[in-house]
């Protein structure tokens, strides 16, 4: 594409395909702003008609650093596993093993849509701290190179 093409435009607030905008609107409103092939984005425009995924633009993904990524995961129930992050496309798992050999956190990442039951398909790295503090820059770092 070139940077001045478009498939999607933003009206009201709301993203569409151009094939998507409500009956009597099209490219000549005014009010209808094309979203640019070389418009930078933090996250991939889905059109809000179809849910079209119009990732032709530059998506602009932010490096998570301690403060950022420690939001992300959610508490949950405190079984092995002691906080959960969705950030697509992955899953991550952050867990607190005591095993008296092997004592400490680890992080644990999946694709979203792979069998959470399927040990495969897990990839995951040992996180520092103590129980109860994980070292959150470890953490972030790890996300990050796993987002690429
Ligand atoms: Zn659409």
């Amino acid at each position: 594409m070139y940077s001045y093409d478009y498939d999607a435009v933003v009206y009201d607030g709301e993203v569409y395909c151009v094939e998507c905008l409500p009956e009597g609107v099209d490219t000549d409103n005014p009010e209808v702003m094309p979203i640019f092939a070389d418009s930078e984005w933090d996250y991939v425009p889905v059109c809000s008609i179809c849910g079209a995924e119009h990732d032709y633009v530059t998506v602009i993904r932010e490096e998570y650093t301690a403060t950022t990524i420690q939001p992300q995961f959610k508490q949950v129930h405190p079984t092995d596993v002691v906080a959960e992050a969705s950030i697509e496309p992955y899953r991550f798992s952050l867990g607190w093993d005591d095993d008296p050999y092997n004592t400490g956190y680890y992080l644990e990442w999946r694709y979203s849509d792979d069998d959470p039951d399927n040990a495969n398909n897990y990839d995951g790295v040992p996180i520092g701290g103590v129980h109860g503090m994980p070292n959150w820059d470890q953490v972030a770092e790890a996300v990050n190179r796993v987002l690429g």
